[in-house]
């Protein structure tokens, strides 16, 4: 695997393994993506910071969660633009926008120009790429 210079998780696919389930390993680290409304933060509504599944950066707070009926967990924005990096992804005769965690270049889901206000993005997102870090209220 090529990491880009601003990755500062880095393992091998072998380290990956070790530390991963297998879903989380094939959608992470290999692209793959979960069977809609499978995953087990497509119907959450539990307030708290949503992080990588591999490394632990935040990515998206609660708080910008929509239902996209989609099948998928969909935020409207990540918490910044520092914590994820967005690609181009031309797999399956698709243009489509890939996102991925800055820290360790997990493959998160994509993003796409159909959301709600304010920001019209839909950040469609594994739930296997994500660990809710719940907030005690
Ligand atoms: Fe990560």
């Amino acid at each position: 695997m090529t990491l880009s210079s601003d990755e500062t998780v880095s393992k091998t696919d072998e380290e990956w393994q070790k530390i991963l389930t297998p879903e989380q390993y094939r959608v992470c680290r290999k692209k793959d993506t979960e069977r809609p409304f499978t995953g087990k933060y497509n119907d959450c509504k539990e307030n708290g910071m949503y992080k990588c599944s591999c490394c632990g950066n935040e990515l998206f707070d609660s708080n910008s969660k929509f239902e996209s009926g989609t099948g998928w967990p969909s935020f409207f924005k990540p918490i910044n633009d520092e914590n994820i990096k967005c690609e181009s992804d031309t797999a399956y005769g698709m243009i489509r926008t890939e996102v991925m965690c800055k820290k360790c270049g997990a493959h998160l889901g994509h993003v796409f120009d159909d959301g709600p206000q304010p920001t019209n993005l839909r950040f469609c997102i594994n739930s296997v790429s994500l660990n809710l870090d719940k907030k005690n209220e």
